[in-house]
């Protein structure tokens, strides 16, 4: 059991990516990632030890005042997020008091895919990784698969996602477009927009997703 999550920063912004992107949303960044991605944008998150440890109820709190604020989902996201069990953190957030008739935030987790699954959501982003690739289970029941663009061998390495994921599903394009497919350029790289931008207008499976937040500087 996790009673004690270390979080890098929560914050309420818009999603900036993917298929949510432009809706509000409250964002918690758990620290501690060993996927050792070269391009990673949150290499600050990596160390678990150098954040404080939040308690699950004073997470909740937040989470609510967000909620009340407008936010329509959470975002769970790291480094990460599933390198901590997140069974207790998912089930308080969803366990609702008897006489409370709300309805319990929506829960969207960012995963790479490499833990064991834990928590429940009603929302999973797969990011998966060419040098570190995810559990089975992940592309199975993934909503959204999202590659990050840095080179050519990302491109392929998107090809042999999405057949794999064909093979473990119905293989059928029908079955497979109830997932959404993205392709996100490395935004520190020049390059991986046009490699990017010519493979989606090649490959109609899949949509371009960029990073909003960025150009717009929001958290
Ligand atoms: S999995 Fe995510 S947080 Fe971890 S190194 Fe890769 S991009 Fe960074």
């Amino acid at each position: 059991m996790t009673n004690l999550l270390p979080v890098v920063e929560q914050f309420h912004s818009l999603q900036g990516e993917g298929f949510h992107a432009g809706k509000s949303a409250y964002f918690i960044r758990l620290a501690g990632c060993n996927v050792g991605c070269n391009w990673c944008d949150t290499k600050h998150s990596w160390a678990i030890d150098k954040y404080p440890l939040f308690s699950l109820e004073s997470l909740l709190l937040e989470i609510e005042k967000a909620k009340l604020k407008g936010a329509s989902f959470l975002v769970i996201t790291g480094g990460e997020p599933l390198h901590h069990n997140l069974d207790e953190f998912c089930s308080k957030i969803k366990n609702k008091k008897p006489n409370d008739n709300k309805e319990s935030i929506r829960i969207h987790l960012e995963t790479s895919g490499v833990n064991q699954l834990s928590g429940s959501f009603d929302w999973i982003t797969l990011s998966p990784k060419r040098h570190y690739p995810p559990k089975e289970i992940f592309l199975k029941i993934a909503d959204e698969i999202k590659i990050i663009i840095d080179d050519t061998k990302d491109l392929q390495f998107a090809v042999e996602i999405k057949n794999e994921i064909m093979k473990l599903t119905n293989k059928t394009n029908s079955d497979i477009l109830k997932k959404r497919f993205f392709i996100q350029p490395n935004w520190n790289n020049k390059n991986a927009n046009s490699l990017a931008i010519e493979f989606v207008k090649n490959n109609p499976l899949w949509t371009l997703s960029i990073q909003a937040h960025k150009y717009l500087k929001l958290k």
